[in-house]
């Protein structure tokens, strides 16, 4: 935390505030209960009893907890935990042909047996592999997978980093690997472009040793697979190997409760209004749902499949563009089903409200435009 009075300090380590005060006190420090205490303060405080300040979390991503926690508090009970497709973002240096094998797996294995499926780009697709769903997101610049982590939260479970063969590493892939990391993303590396005559993927596999990921050919675990995004080459073994680490990392979500995710891509349509693109997280998104969404909030009118069709309903992991937004969101904006459309308008408003008042709209918001070019 950034700043914090000391009467919510105390509230937040469940102590008396007079408690708080009078260690502060002892500690050569004369505080009221709505004094502002800076970082140092806070640390001091915490460790006199033994609590550990996470230092990442802002001060906005406390307020939208409380925004998003239901004021009449009435429990929701959870159903069974089951498993949910991993979702995949696809990362690499510029030309090294991310938006060729997002369009490879895409048309590879969308198409099949979806007869009469009008694909449309909704920022992000889900495919069947092995009888297995997978859901890519191939929202440009990454913004989703971006802020979410600046806000520390998490929409991708793993990255294939592409790197071309016959380029090698370069520095957008260095910078890829060090936001995966971070965001402590699995990455699989997909050597591409193995169809070039100057392909050579020892030297990529030399190359990435340096930054930590190590073949397994090689002593480590990092799992390499060669392919070309261009010919469809090797595209069946990336996902049976984005499978393998699927399983191994047990994605699990609850689809009975009310649904809660991540903006995608939003965008204002001339004719539908304000056109959402969330990716269900957790429960089930269904049409008619009271929902706030960042800021703003509504109904869900009308829910369309990233094959074009009409939903009903779209449970974890499931990208699915709405209507019925009052306003347009932005991508990495998070939402929330609420049980009735009284609460969820109270709190959008509310948030709409404070988004004016302080002029939100202009959140600091991380873009790695320079890092993923339009995909
Ligand atoms: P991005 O900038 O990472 O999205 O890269 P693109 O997908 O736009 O690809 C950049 C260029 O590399 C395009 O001309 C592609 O046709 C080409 N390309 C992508 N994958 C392959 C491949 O596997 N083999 C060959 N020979 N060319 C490829
Ligand atoms: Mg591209």
């Amino acid at each position: 935390y950034e700043s914090l009075s000391v009467g919510e300090l105390a509230k937040k380590l469940g102590k008396e505030p007079s408690e708080i005060i009078k260690k502060l006190f002892m500690l050569g420090v004369m505080a009221t209960i709505n004094q502002e205490l800076d970082k140092d303060a806070i640390e001091l405080i915490c460790a006199e009893y033994d609590v550990e300040v996470e230092e990442e979390v802002r001060i906005d991503v406390t307020d939208l907890e409380i925004y998003f926690e239901d004021p009449e508090e009435e429990e929701e009970v959870p159903g069974e935990l089951t498993e949910r497709p991993p979702v995949v973002t696809i990362m690499g240096h510029v030309d090294h042909g991310k938006t060729t094998l997002l369009d490879s797996i895409r048309n590879t294995k969308v198409t099949q047996g979806e007869a009469g499926g009008i694909t449309q780009h909704i920022g992000a697709y889900q495919i069947t592999a092995s009888g297995k769903k997978i859901t890519f997101l191939d929202t440009p610049g990454h913004e989703a997978f971006t802020t979410m982590r600046a806000r520390g939260a998490k929409v991708t479970d793993l990255t294939i980093l592409v790197v071309a063969a016959d380029d090698g590493v370069m520095p957008q892939t260095i910078e890829a690997i060090n936001h995966a990391k971070a965001a402590e993303v699995p990455i699989i590396v997909a050597v591409n472009k193995m169809d070039k005559p100057a392909a050579n993927p020892d030297r990529v596999m030399q190359e990435l040793t340096e930054h930590g990921l190590v073949a397994e050919d090689w002593g480590g675990d990092t799992i390499f697979v060669p392919i070309s995004a261009l010919k469809g080459e090797g595209i069946d073994q990336l996902l049976e190997m984005v499978l393998l680490i699927a399983e191994v990392g047990e994605f699990t979500a609850d689809p009975s409760i009310r649904a809660r995710g991540t903006v995608i891509e939003a965008q204002l349509d001339k004719g539908k209004g304000s056109v959402a693109t969330l990716l269900v997280q957790n429960g089930t998104l269904h049409v008619g749902d009271p929902i706030v969404v960042g800021n703003t909030y509504g109904r869900v009118r009308a829910m369309v499949s990233d094959l074009g069709r009409r939903v009903k309903e779209a449970g974890p992991s499931t990208p699915v563009e709405i209507t019925g937004l009052s306003d347009v969101p932005f991508a990495g904006d998070r939402f929330v089903v609420f049980k009735d459309e009284k609460t969820a308008r109270q709190i959008g408003e509310t948030r709409a409200g404070e988004a004016l008042q302080e002029q939100r709209v202009e959140k600091t918001r991380v873009t790695l435009d320079n890092l993923f070019d339009q995909m």
